[in-house]
């Protein structure tokens, strides 16, 4: 059985008064609520541990450098993340294949440098609009997975997040039937590459999740949570997908 994992992409958003929101939601988990993950921007990721100190809720980074050090003016490697206190790294956002021309070769390098500081990485693929236009899309994101998956993917090391590329922040959503399929097949991917190695690796739905339409979302059997952008920046707005996907 996998856990529930619901992982707040907080995107370049958030100064120091976000804080509170992570106050906030510290203080209203249950004991049985699904494990939750906030990735703010880099800056602030060590208030952002301190404000959610001796609560569940963990704190991650939205991208890594795959080198270890280096000249690499601007960029954050793994290992600093984690010194942190941080736990997780989003690797392969859609904004950085498409925004840092990001290759699967580059997000499947990132991911070995997260899991070789001790992160988990939340390993991001999905299609585009003109991909699920052409009926490309159960090809386009199996090789995406394929070649951005390291091999050695574990539950522990591992989450996958499908994010179709045209969902993400657009407030459009594709059917629960169209969640199913991905997911499903996804999911056989996994097992064929990993073997039973791949049963506990959670894979998140990402795109548009809000409060209203969360619990569909979450009836997909192979949908073990959420990767939420712009609904994770508020607690009145996170809470009840997080509440979701406990009743799911
Ligand atoms: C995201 O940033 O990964 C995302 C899914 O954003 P949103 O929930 O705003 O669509």
């Amino acid at each position: 059985m996998r856990r529930k994992l619901t992982a707040g992409n907080w995107k370049m958003n958030g100064n120091r008064g976000l804080m509170a929101e992570l106050g906030t939601l510290s203080g209203s988990q249950s004991a049985d609520a699904p494990e939750i993950v906030i990735c703010p921007p880099h800056p602030l990721l060590t208030r952002a541990i301190d404000a959610t100190s001796g609560s569940p809720i963990e704190i991650g980074g939205q991208d890594c450098h795959a080198a270890t050090k280096g000249a690499y003016t601007g960029d954050v490697a793994a290992s600093m993340i984690a010194e942190t206190g941080a736990t997780f790294v989003i690797v392969g956002h859609s904004e950085r294949r498409d925004g840092h021309s990001e290759s699967d070769e580059t997000v499947r390098s990132k991911a070995e440098a997260a899991w070789a500081a001790g992160l988990t990485a939340i390993i991001c693929i999905g299609e585009s609009d003109a991909e699920r236009a052409g009926n490309d899309t159960l090809q386009i994101i199996a090789e995406q997975l394929q070649a951005s998956l390291p091999d050695g993917a574990t539950a522990e090391n591992t989450v996958v997040a499908y994010e179709p590329i045209w969902a993400i922040g657009t407030g459009k959503v594709p059917t629960l039937a169209q969640i199913i399929e991905t997911h499903d097949m996804l999911r056989g991917e996994l097992l064929t590459r990993l073997g039973d190695a791949s049963t506990g690796i959670r894979l998140l739905y990402g795109g548009s999740v809000k409060p209203t339409n969360a619990a569909e979302i979450f009836q997909a059997e192979n949908v073990d949570g959420a990767l939420v952008g712009g609904a994770s920046l508020k607690a009145a707005d996170f809470q009840p997908i997080i509440d979701a996907l406990a009743a799911s």
